[in-house]
C-alpha cells in the first residue's frame, strides 16, 4: 500500500485496541467484573462468567456496551470503581507516542475518536498522559451513536469539520472501519494486533497494520510504500 501524507490533513485515531493495549479491556469484562459479580452473589465463576457474557452480547454495537453507568445499574456493581482496581493493566501499544510525534511535527489534525464512556476516557486519559496530543477527544456518548452506524460520521463531521478523502481513520474494529468507507473516508488502516496477549488477525478487506511505526516514512519524505505481510490480494488500495 502507498501513503503520501501529504495527502492527509486529518487523522482520527481509535483507542481501545487501536492506541491503547485491548488487554485492559478483555481483563476487565471477561475476567475482573464476573469474578466480582460471583462474589457478590455466590455462584460460581463460571456461572457468573455464562450470565454475563450473554447479557454483554446482547448489547454488541450499542452505545450501552461501553456505558459504565447502564452496567453499573444493570449489574449492581461499580464499574467505574472495579476499572480503577486493575488500572495497572491499561498500556500504551508500542510505537503510538512515535506516531502521535510524528502527526503533531507535520500540523496533522489528530482526533481520538472513541465508542468509550466519559469515565473510562478520563481513567485511561490520566493514566496514558496522551491526551495531550489530540486536538480533539470525541466520544460516541457525546454524539449519541455508536461508530458501528454509518451516521456517526456525518454526526462526526458536523463536530469537527474533515475532508473524507483527506482523512486516515486507524481502527481495530472492522465494522467501524466499513462503516467510514461508506461515509467516504479515503485512507482506512486496521490494527491487527489489538492485544498484546492474543494472536495477530488481519482483515480481510482493509489494509492492515501491527504497529504504527509502519506508517512513518523515513525522515526526509511524506510518501512510503508498505509492503503487504500477508495476502496480496487483501489490499485495499
Ligand atoms: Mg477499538
Amino acid at each position: 500500500m502507498k501513503l503520501d501524507w501529504n495527502e492527509i490533513d486529518t487523522v482520527l485515531l481509535d483507542m481501545d485496541g487501536t492506541l491503547l493495549d485491548r488487554h485492559f479491556d478483555d481483563h476487565f469484562w471477561l475476567e475482573h467484573v464476573p469474578k466480582t459479580f460471583a462474589g457478590k452473589h455466590g455462584i460460581t465463576l463460571a456461572e457468573a462468567k455464562e450470565r454475563l457474557y450473554r447479557l454483554f452480547k446482547s448489547q454488541e454495537n450499542t452505545l450501552n456496551w461501553t456505558d459504565l453507568d447502564y452496567w453499573s445499574a444493570h449489574l449492581g456493581l461499580d464499574i467505574p470503581l472495579l476499572k480503577r482496581e486493575v488500572d495497572h493493566l491499561i498500556a500504551v501499544h508500542p510505537f503510538v507516542v512515535e506516531f502521535l510525534l510524528f502527526l503533531r511535527h507535520h500540523g496533522k489534525d489528530v482526533h481520538l475518536v472513541t465508542n468509550a464512556h466519559g469515565k473510562t476516557l478520563k481513567l485511561k486519559m490520566r493514566s496514558t498522559r496522551l491526551g495531550s496530543y489530540f486536538n480533539e477527544i470525541i466520544s460516541a456518548h457525546d454524539l449519541g451513536l455508536p461508530k458501528e452506524d454509518p451516521a456517526f460520521w456525518g454526526r462526526l463531521q458536523e463536530k469537527i469539520p474533515f475532508a473524507p478523502d483527506r482523512t486516515l481513520l486507524g481502527e481495530d474494529s472492522e465494522t467501524n472501519l466499513s462503516t467510514a468507507a461508506l461515509f467516504g473516508i479515503r485512507h482506512l488502516i486496521h490494527v491487527s494486533r489489538s492485544s498484546s496477549k492474543e494472536p495477530e488477525i488481519d482483515s480481510p478487506r482493509f489494509f492492515s497494520i501491527d504497529f504504527f511505526s509502519r506508517l512513518i516514512p523515513p525522515a526526509g519524505t511524506m510518501k512510503l510504500e508498505i509492503p503487504c505481510r500477508s495476502v496480496p490480494s487483501r489490499r485495499n488500495s
